[in-house]
């Protein structure tokens, strides 16, 4: 076996051990690389089940967190959804494969340029970036089917859940950023939303505004 197929093989059962179980989550995991999300030093570690710092002071997520959220988020073929953090551009990278459509914002006009430069690479044509504040969302193309916030807030965003439609799922960290946080699904049921915690996570914070560099 060639060092490459070995490498994905043990990437795909670090997914599973840790609970990634969808297979069609999966399938788009083995196929979107994430070595191209991932520059200079850390590079050689984008196959590790680690977060990675990437420019700006961010990091891109941990694999099985990438996984056990967008199984979460329940994606199916016609969705429109929105990524609050783009980040490095890999969980849309990986949504994408999963969904119609997929808005992703960041307040990084430097990440967002990045991203958008591997998405071009990858040929990944259902992808709409935006350099903003993403907790307010996106009123302009609300409502959203799914919703995955990639950033920590202390409560989930109210422009957010109000951005959710009917049936809609989002996930996202809550918490502070220096104690526990905690994965949350809402659903939004015909009246009011359901929450359900998932599992402790550490992600950065969710920030209000657009960065200024
Ligand atoms: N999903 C990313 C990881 C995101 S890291 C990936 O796959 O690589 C969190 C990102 O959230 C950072 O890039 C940060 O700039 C962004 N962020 C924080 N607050 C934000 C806000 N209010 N609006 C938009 N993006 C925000």
């Amino acid at each position: 076996m060639n060092d490459i197929s070995e490498r994905k093989m043990r990437f795909l059962y670090a997914l599973r051990s840790r609970g990634v179980t969808d297979s069609r989550v999966l399938t788009a995991m083995e196929q979107i690389d994430r070595g191209a999300f991932v520059r200079g030093i850390f590079a050689e570690r984008a196959y590790d089940d680690t977060p990675l710092p990437i420019a700006c002071g961010q990091t891109i997520s941990q694999p099985s967190v990438v996984g056990l959220m967008t199984q979460a988020l329940e994606p199916g073929p016609r969705d429109k959804v929105l990524e609050v953090g783009t980040g490095s551009g890999y969980q849309a990278a990986v949504l994408s494969l999963l969904v119609r459509r997929v808005y992703t914002v960041d307040r990084h006009r430097r990440l967002v340029r990045e991203a958008e430069e591997v998405f071009r690479k990858l040929d990944l044509t259902n992808i709409t970036t935006i350099v903003g504040d993403g907790s307010h969302g996106l009123p302009d193309q609300a409502p959203f089917d799914r919703i995955i916030v990639t950033a920590a807030a202390e409560d989930p965003p109210g422009p957010l859940l109000a951005q959710l439609k009917v049936g809609g799922i989002m996930v996202v960290p809550v918490g502070q950023s220096d104690t526990v946080q905690h994965l949350i699904k809402v659903r939004r049921l015909e009246t009011g939303y359901d929450y359900e915690e998932l599992r402790p996570v550490r992600f950065v914070p969710l920030i209000e505004g657009v960065a200024q560099d």
